[in-house]
């Protein structure tokens, strides 16, 4: 399959990369239907951050292609929005609302989901499926619920915004 690799700051280029399949029972292959660049995948860019031979995006959506023995809220055919975390949902760090600190976290980003293919790990925990297939114009919307929506609405609830309040967001 095609897939994004950042081989050093400000040099990104599509390769060949090795078709994900699964490894673990809990694990899910998706075609990946749209992904995007994260404020976070700049910082390496810019030379910031390591950046040698990176597997490139971590916010994604797609469909659901194949799932392991264990897999059982999403099945094949299913449009999923995925999470930039990995994670169980069941263990007592997730149940609390913390699932990007699951005990079995695994990074999206290390995966590399700007590729035509992806494994998701704790596919149970970590996608979410559509109720149907979703109109095109509708999936940049469902795109920006892999990432940014999470990380905004755990800001805000942890910030305790409510209305008359000011707020100083850190960008
Ligand atoms: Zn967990």
């Amino acid at each position: 399959m095609r897939g994004v690799i950042m081989h050093a700051p400000s040099d990104v280029r599509v390769v060949d990369r090795e078709d994900p399949r699964v490894i673990h029972p809990t694990d899910a292959i998706i075609r990946v239907t749209a992904s995007c660049v994260c404020g976070s995948d700049l910082w390496p860019y810019r030379g910031a951050d390591d950046a040698a031979d990176a597997p490139m995006g971590h916010e994604y959506v797609g469909v659901v292609e194949e799932i392991g023995t264990d897999v059982k809220t999403v099945k094949p055919g299913d449009f999923v929005v995925g999470s930039f975390m990995a994670s169980d949902n069941t263990c007592e760090i997730c149940q609390a609302g913390y699932q990007s600190r699951c005990v079995q976290v695994e990074v999206m980003g290390m995966i590399g989901t700007q590729a035509e293919r992806a494994r998701i790990p704790h596919a149970d925990g970590t996608l979410v499926a559509t109720p149907g297939q979703p109109a095109p114009d509708l999936i940049p919307s469902l795109l920006a619920a892999s990432d940014v929506l999470g990380t905004g609405w755990f800001a805000a609830v942890a910030a305790e915004v409510g209305p008359g309040k000011t707020e100083a967001p850190q960008v």
